[in-house]
């Protein structure tokens, strides 16, 4: 598709766009009395609208019905966590018998290595990017604590080359296979949350089976933002918080994949709750426990309630839009914003360095750019200009244009104001 870098054009891009009418369904942070350009939906969603209602529901029926709103709840809160399994499917490529919501996501995380690492004899190592994001780091080394060992032997990082900004999968494979039988658990962020590449998560899952490791994944930044076949992948394990691309409020739940094959296999360890008994049976409070038949068994606590409501208004709309238009709109975004990048910067000789792969099979909706240049004061400028967008050291800023919310004019009046930051910068400094 051939771009311009005119307000003309990219209100022409936003006529046509199927997804225009969804903006209007997020609340929008303000600055100046404008709302913002929001580019931080990688790290918390906006508001949908229907969010409120969804708890104000919660609320009433807390207050009407008390302790009977369990049972006779609009939507009753005993089973309310059933209410996502066939809905999250869709969203992540599984069964809906794979999945669960429950605690938030380093939790979950925890709670699944208590089944899926379990290390034995010389088969005790974890394969993980370099830098991961810090909790994985922290959680990965924690559990290998727990068995005994040491991090420094049991924690295999992969690198990336001298010079390159991205993982190569050709590295990937070859450094499972070198790990081989010492391999027990290969755990990756789907989408590397500093460069916004997508790693290839099939042929990585394929290469962790045949040496005989289990293969998981970390989705925070995958979960409705890229195309998952979790199934079909025949991925072990999975978890992502949804309060990024899936809109669901701040430090909100998150969502489980535990592949059927799993399921009611009696030789696997678990941490167990009673929400992970039998439901039918759940009441009874019998001293055995007795797991449902499927990813719920996982469960542990009553859900809570409160908190998974705008998750649920969220995830309806996940399912009225789907993921391929989602993905159909954020490419052309993303590239849109990638051919305005390169705009302003031949306009302005600034020397922004795109770090995410230019591929779009390599990426999802962020763009990380590495500021040579300007750094945190340009940073600054845009943040008070409405532009919401955020930093990483050293010099990384991450712009993710959600396709549920943002406008290709977002992405025009954002190169628009880049350049006039960095007219600015130069001008206050020479
Ligand atoms: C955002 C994110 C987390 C956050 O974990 P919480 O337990 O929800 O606080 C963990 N891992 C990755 C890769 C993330 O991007």
């Amino acid at each position: 598709m051939k771009f311009e870098n005119t307000r003309e054009f990219a209100l022409r891009m936003d006529a046509e766009d199927k997804l225009a009418s969804y903006r209007d369904q997020f609340s929008f942070p303000q600055v100046n009395g404008k709302d913002v350009i929001y580019f931080v939906g990688n790290s918390l969603g906006l508001q949908p609208k229907s969010a409120k209602e969804y708890v104000d529901e919660i609320m009433q029926d807390w207050a009407t019905l008390g302790v009977e709103g369990h049972f006779y709840a609009e939507k009753p809160w005993w089973d309310y966590h059933e209410r996502f399994s066939e809905k999250l499917a869709k969203v992540v490529g599984a069964k809906p018998s794979e999945v669960t919501v429950m605690n938030t996501l380093t939790v979950n995380l925890h709670l699944l290595m208590i089944s899926f690492y379990r290390p034995s004899g010389k088969r005790f190592k974890i394969l993980c990017e370099e830098k991961a994001f810090p909790s994985d780091q922290y959680m990965l080394a924690s559990q290998v604590k727990l068995h005994g060992h040491n991090s420094s032997e049991a924690i295999v990082e992969i690198k990336k080359r001298e010079g390159e900004n991205n993982f190569r999968t050709e590295d990937i494979l070859a450094q499972i296979k070198e790990v081989g039988e010492e391999l027990a658990l290969v755990l990756i962020g789907g989408v590397n949350y500093y460069s916004g590449q997508v790693f290839d998560m099939e042929s990585i899952t394929k290469a962790g089976h045949e040496v005989g490791a289990m293969v998981g994944w970390d989705l925070a930044h995958a979960a409705g933002n890229v195309e998952l076949k979790l199934s079909e992948w025949n991925v072990d394990f999975a978890a992502w918080c949804s309060y990024k691309y899936m809109n669901s409020g701040p430090g909100n739940a998150s969502g489980c994949f535990i592949n059927r094959k799993y399921h009611g296999k009696k030789d696997l360890q678990r941490l167990e709750g009673w929400w992970g008994h039998n439901k039918e049976r759940r009441f009874l409070m019998e001293p055995e426990f007795q797991p449902e038949p499927d990813a719920h068994a996982w469960q542990i606590s009553n859900a809570p309630v409160l908190a998974l409501a705008p998750y649920l208004a969220s995830l309806e709309m996940f399912e009225e839009v789907g993921m391929p238009a989602l993905i159909s709109k954020r490419n052309k975004i993303v590239a849109y914003l990638e051919f305005v990048l390169h705009e302003i910067d031949k306009e302005v000789e600034s020397s922004f360095e795109v770090i995410t792969p230019s591929n779009q099979k390599e990426r999802g909706t962020q763009i990380s750019v590495f500021l040579h240049g300007e750094g945190r004061e340009l940073f600054n400028y845009l943040m008070k200009h409405g532009v919401y967008l955020d930093w990483r050291e050293p010099n990384v800023i991450r712009l993710a244009p959600a396709p549920f919310y943002c406008s290709f004019e977002d992405v025009y009046t954002f190169g628009q104001i880049l350049k006039r930051g960095i007219l600015d910068l130069h001008e206050t400094k020479n």
